[in-house]
């Protein structure tokens, strides 16, 4: 393992101004996330619900987990009271049940809404036509429980830059499309969550302000 307090600096070093770092430190222990917090990090990614819940308990308050897996709706209860923001709102279905929850513990969550672009058929998400579609519906005007506050997204898994580059462009046109029509005004629809370890100078290249980063900052994770 490699020094997790200098990757933190080196990534922030290279990060533009304005872009915010999301430590993914999934399957990671709590003692690498400390040593990440001793360099000033204070927002971490977690993609499973109880591994969520059980750092949760063990680490320091002041620290904002963000949910960035598929989450089921199942578990949206038990991280609904903990989670700083769940980038992964990847249904309709799951949107609602995000939202009653949010009322019914008197909560608001900022919630990304996730973009599904790449190749891969693995990945969870809307299509850019399905999110316009959502959003004609009205349905954003409806939430109580939860702020929307922008979209997330993957580029395709590949070495392929030119493929990668599009990916990340049609992330960013569709919160461009969201930012001009029905969240236009709401200066809280700010946030484009997009590039990890591999991609994610790209994807600042191409407007993120959001980069999800874990192996370059904590190692490879041990499944
Ligand atoms: C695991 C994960 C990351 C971090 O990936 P790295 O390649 O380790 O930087 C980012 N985003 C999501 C959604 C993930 O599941």
């Amino acid at each position: 393992m490699g020094n997790i307090a200098d990757s933190i600096k080196a990534i922030r070093s290279t990060l533009t101004e304005g872009v915010e770092l999301v430590a993914v430190s999934k399957f990671h222990p709590a003692e690498a996330i400390m040593e990440a917090y001793g360099a000033g990090q204070r927002v971490f990614g977690e993609s499973r619900a109880t591994e969520l819940r059980d750092k949760v308990r063990a680490l320091p308050a002041d620290i904002a987990w963000h949910f960035i897996g598929h989450l089921q709706t199942n578990k949206v209860r038990m991280i609904a009271p903990i989670v700083s923001m769940i980038h992964s709102i990847d249904s309709e279905r799951l949107l609602t049940t995000v939202d009653t929850e949010a009322r019914r513990i008197g909560r608001s969550i900022d919630i990304l809404l996730q973009l599904h672009v790449a190749q891969e058929d693995t990945k969870t998400g809307f299509s850019p036509e399905e999110l316009d579609t959502l959003a004609a519906s009205g349905i954003f005007g409806t939430l109580g429980g939860v702020r929307v506050r922008g979209v997330m997204g993957m580029a395709s898994n590949t070495d392929d830059k030119d493929r990668i580059t599009a990916d990340f462009r049609a992330i960013r046109a569709s919160f461009d499309r969201l930012a001009a029509g029905p969240f236009a005004g709401r200066q809280t629809f700010d946030t484009v969550s997009m590039g990890m370890s591999h991609d994610y100078q790209i994807a600042i290249a191409h407007g993120a302000t959001m980069v999800r980063i874990g192996t370059t900052i904590f190692g490879d994770r041990e499944y």
